[in-house]
């Protein structure tokens, strides 16, 4: 490729395995080897929901993401379904980006399990290699979670790579064997390539990456757009997107311990809100919301309770916020001496992070 410098480009895609399934597994260790489903049960829910995502014992009876919870208990009538519970997942989160931060030289969440990390100081493809094993052992030692990895000189073929060999995969494409590993994978194996338009490219005869890498530009025109070039280049192999260093701020909270002891349930109430009140200018010098308020209360004995509740869509409204904290604090008040109480805010979003649907978290 001309233009290319003397030490080549290293991107490393992370992506957690089935992570919401298996963070919930790691709780239940009764669950491990079982087909696990993060969603409403349809027993209970009478049927509403979708799968937000499940291990991998119960893909193998065909359950995906964002599958109706009914379709899914048809599939695997085994199944053992739980309800989400996001604040676990976000903290587990947290801690597994701040390990793969450490390794790189620049750094970019994209979701809450997957992130890419430029390693192009690593030199040479085998340093890579190697740095990616350590960064597995780690997550591994730390978490007791695995992740798949791909390693590739651009960012959307190391994503295609950290999928091909699930879970616990390490796929490494050396920029000489792009072509060679991209060509005969079918198209839907591009990052944005769903089955709607993998379909439509069938029309045109275009099935595997190497039919899009040498496809007329104009009939990939009706298709993506001005998207057209991004798309045949990826299939080509040239993806110059850089890593864009950025850390998702996940959650913020605040506590306050009392001194001695608070017995009235008023002035733990009245700190809670405070608290929120400092949350909500958080929020806003941060110019993020949040959906996920959660309030936790520790007694003299040093039980630690915390009620959660997600909102239909992320706010920084104060009343809104104080709202939800005093109807979760006030149940863990009465009648208890309370030695600390605090609020966090979590699952935010920042405007220029925008989002992804739950359904895309999973895999
Ligand atoms: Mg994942």
């Amino acid at each position: 490729m001309p233009g290319r410098k003397a030490s080549p480009r290293i991107i490393i895609h992370v992506d957690m395995d089935s992570f919401y399934a298996s963070v919930e597994v790691r709780h239940y260790p009764d669950l491990a080897g079982k087909p696990v489903i993060i969603g409403p049960d349809p027993a209970v829910s009478g049927g509403r929901g979708v799968v937000l995502t499940c291990s991998y014992e119960a893909r193998k009876f065909g359950v995906r993401s964002a599958m109706p919870v009914t379709r899914a208990h048809a599939l695997c009538p085994h199944a053992i379904f739980l309800p989400p519970r996001h604040d676990l997942y976000q903290e587990t989160s947290e801690r597994v980006m701040d390990i793969l931060e450490r390794y790189a030289d620049r750094f970019q969440q994209v979701s809450i399990d997957e992130a890419f990390l430029d390693v192009s100081s690593c030199g040479d493809y085998a340093a890579a290699t190697e740095l990616a094993k350590r960064i597995r052992e780690d997550i591994y030692r730390a978490e007791r979670l695995t992740c798949s990895i791909g390693i590739a000189p651009g960012k959307s073929i190391a994503k295609i790579a950290s999928d091909l060999e699930k879970p616990g995969g390490l796929v490494v494409i050396t920029p000489g064997k792009i072509r060679e590993f991209l060509s005969p994978l079918p198209v839907g194996k591009i990052p944005g390539i769903g089955p709607k338009t993998a379909a439509a490219l069938v029309n045109l005869d275009i099935r595997t990456i190497g039919d899009l890498a040498e496809a007329d530009i104009q009939d990939l025109r009706e298709l993506f757009g001005k998207s057209a070039v991004t798309v045949r280049d990826i299939a080509r192999g040239i993806d110059d997107d850089e890593v864009r260093e950025s850390r998702r701020i996940q959650s913020i909270s605040r506590e306050q311990t009392f001194s001695p002891d608070c017995g009235d349930p008023e002035e733990v109430t009245r700190i809670l809100l405070e608290l929120s009140d400092e949350l909500c200018r958080e929020l806003e010098s941060e110019d993020a919301y949040a959906r996920t308020i959660t309030v936790k209360v520790r007694y003299p004995d040093f039980t630690t309770l915390t009620r959660a509740q997600t909102l239909p869509r992320p706010t920084r409204e104060v009343r809104h916020i104080r709202r939800a904290v005093i109807g979760l604090g006030l149940p863990l008040l009465h009648d208890q001496k309370v030695r600390l109480a605090g609020v966090r805010l979590s699952s935010l979003v920042t405007r220029d992070t925008h989002q992804k649907k739950i359904g895309d978290f999973s895999g």
